[in-house]
């Protein structure tokens, strides 16, 4: 008999959108509780779990690859592994889709969280991941993360290391990098400004031909209930009331336009359509297809 397996295939997934590819990077997940959520009956939210057979509130952690005419362009980079042993392998993953990290043209950020952006940088030499990357994000995640007088409000240490850690892995990038506040940022990626969860939260519609696909971010980070009840919000949220507005507006623009969306928390491979459901919305995993 052969041995046991101890590791899942690479994750990997690859999605056409018209002439462009988008593939699903798995750098992983992070497993806790409900303490996170703001804004719900918590009691309401973990029945939604228990129903939905996950009774460990476990958050997927996805990066996107999207192959444009010219151009690498990986959307988010995952924790670089700071968050525990079961995340970390958005470079490992790469590779096993034929990318090493110097042929990454540019990483795109939808925020600087270090779920989405530790990944940048090696925490421990202060090297770049991506030696070859432009760094490209909405201004107002920089203009906020490096103002002083947001670190000085931070309301405790996690906060404040925050600003300290997301600082430390955009340095190296520092002379490469691009700007933006909404826009076409590449061929086929236009920037779509989510606000709330951070000042410059953003989503990607990405284009060709008839074909769209939303990669929206942070708009849910417990799909099961903030699909289900919109109104719940997370402590990571730096304006709640802006990020609720925020989320039901998408929501609201996706089930209405049944447009295909992919999330950085949504269960890997991360691809869906979201359907109204009574007071809220029902999220339908497109069925696993072939890469071409
Ligand atoms: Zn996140």
């Amino acid at each position: 008999m052969s041995s046991l397996p101890v590791q899942q295939i690479s994750g990997v997934y690859h999605r056409k959108i018209g002439d462009l590819v988008v593939t699903a990077i798995s750098d992983g997940y992070i497993d806790g509780n409900l303490d996170l959520l703001k804004n719900v009956d918590v009691d309401r939210a973990r029945k939604i779990l228990v129903d939905a057979f996950r009774p460990v509130r476990r958050v997927s952690i996805n990066a996107f690859l999207v192959r444009t005419k010219g151009a690498l362009v990986l959307i988010d980079t995952g924790t670089g592994g700071s968050l525990g042993p079961t995340n970390g392998w958005v470079v490992r993953n790469l590779g096993a889709a034929g990318v090493d990290a110097k042929d990454v043209n540019a990483v795109l950020l939808t925020h600087m969280h270090p779920d989405h952006s530790a990944g940048l940088t090696h925490a421990d030499t202060g090297k770049p991941i991506f030696p070859n990357a432009e760094l490209v994000m909405h201004e107002a995640e920089p203009s906020y993360w490096l103002d002083d007088a947001e670190l000085a409000r931070a309301l405790n240490d996690r906060a404040k290391s925050m600003f300290e850690h997301s600082r430390a892995q955009i340095a190296p990038y520092k002379t490469r990098t691009r700007l933006f506040s909404g826009g076409e940022v590449f061929p086929g990626i236009v920037a779509m400004p989510i606000p709330g969860h951070t000042p410059g939260h953003t989503g990607y519609l990405i284009s060709s031909g008839p074909q769209q696909l939303l990669i929206w971010g942070d708009v849910v980070h417990v799909p099961e209930v903030q699909v289900a009840l919109p109104d719940t919000g997370t402590n990571f949220d730096v304006d709640f009331e802006a990020a609720r507005k925020s989320r039901k507006k998408v929501l609201d623009q996706v089930a209405s336009d049944g447009l295909l969306v992919a999330g950085m928390h949504l269960h890997y491979p991360g691809f869906y359509h979201v359907a109204r459901q009574g007071d809220g919305y029902f999220l339908h995993a497109e069925a696993w297809q072939h890469a071409l």
